[in-house]
């Protein structure tokens, strides 16, 4: 069996990894397309450059609609490419689709880092299912990785499902909060805060100064009753300013002491294999009820399963035996 790659995909392997960003553009498109000919195409690249991946610091970032994400973004993302970081910004925006606009879509909102040479940003996906959407970016981080990039942004909305697959495909998940009372403990009912390493109170700056240290404050206290003591890091929160750049460079540090802290416990590997084993997993899961949503007598037995669990007939257990019953015997 020709195990080598087509031409044209070892030549695009070879250019993303000298850095090119037309070539890395590109291999996203790849990854991003349902073409089946594009997926063999893109896994095949992937595989090829998987020997490279794994050096960035990837960090996912949250909050709601106006907190200032991408405002914080482009000035972290700047503070970071001046140092001499190469910096990807990626999201995950499962409505982007519906909404004819994705969260990075509009270009003008990360003009500065959009033009800066040591820095890529990339919309996101608009394929429509979350599933998809985060694979997709997931895999965009590694093509990234390959390129060269050292720090990886994912961005995502604050809302519900997109942040748990975005945490799950980082190192450290960043949650910005706004100051002013009423809203934080609606963070931590929703479990956002649950899922944070860090929490930044943005927009720290004139009036809201004072609001911004008293929700600090506020979340410092609700972490301390949820972080276990035990755990290797326990979540910080700090106070920035996307506006005037305060904080950032604190901010910049407490990520690298998190990253010692995993690194010193064993845990920044142990995270990403489970992660990379849970993707499998939930790969595999997608593939096998695709296979069935397309199996006729399998999925004309689930909908009728569906409808006589509803109404109380079947048992759920039963009904699942009777659709396996129904795909393993066509
Ligand atoms: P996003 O929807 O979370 O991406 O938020 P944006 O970055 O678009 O910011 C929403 C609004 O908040 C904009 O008008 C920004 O200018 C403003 N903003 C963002 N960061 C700060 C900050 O640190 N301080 C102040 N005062 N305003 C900010």
């Amino acid at each position: 069996m020709n195990t080598d790659l087509a031409p044209p995909i070892a030549a695009l392997a070879e250019r993303l990894l000298a850095g090119e960003r037309a070539a890395l553009a590109r291999a996203i498109t790849l990854i991003e397309s349902s073409r089946a000919d594009h997926q063999a195409d893109a896994q095949a690249l992937l595989r090829r450059l998987l020997p490279h991946t794994g050096q960035a610091e990837r960090i996912g970032i949250t909050g709601v609609p106006g907190v200032g994400k991408s405002s914080f973004i482009e000035a972290l993302g700047t503070m970071l490419t001046g140092q001499g970081h190469q910096v990807a910004v990626l999201a995950v925006d499962p409505s982007s689709s519906r909404s004819g606009g994705s969260i990075l879509g509009d270009k003008t909102r990360m003009a500065r880092l959009a033009a800066d040479p040591r820095a890529f940003v990339r919309p996101s996906p608009s394929s429509g299912a979350l599933g998809g959407v985060a694979r997709a970016t997931r895999e965009s981080g590694l093509l990234c990785e390959a390129a060269g990039y050292d720090i990886i942004l994912v961005e995502t909305v604050g809302v519900g499902q997109s942040e748990t697959a975005v945490a799950d495909m980082v190192d450290l998940f960043l949650v910005l909060m706004l100051p002013g009372a009423g809203d934080e403990l609606q963070g931590i009912k929703k479990g956002l805060v649950e899922l944070a390493d860090l929490i930044a109170v943005n927009k720290a700056d004139g009036e809201q100064m004072l609001a911004a240290e008293q929700a600090r404050r506020h979340y410092r206290n609700a972490l301390r009753i949820i972080a276990p003591e035990a755990a290797p890091w326990r979540p910080d929160v700090l106070t920035v300013s996307a506006l005037t750049g305060q904080g950032l460079a604190e901010l910049w540090a407490t990520v690298l002491r998190f990253r010692e802290a995993m690194e010193a416990a064993g845990q920044r590997q142990a995270k990403r294999q489970a992660q990379q084993v849970r993707w499998m997993d939930s790969l595999l899961q997608d593939r096998l009820l695709g296979r069935l949503a397309r199996h006729r007598e399998a999925a004309a037995e689930l909908a009728a399963c569906r409808r006589e669990v509803a109404a109380g007939q079947e048992t759920p257990l039963r009904a699942v035996e009777r659709v396996l019953g129904a795909f393993q015997g066509g």
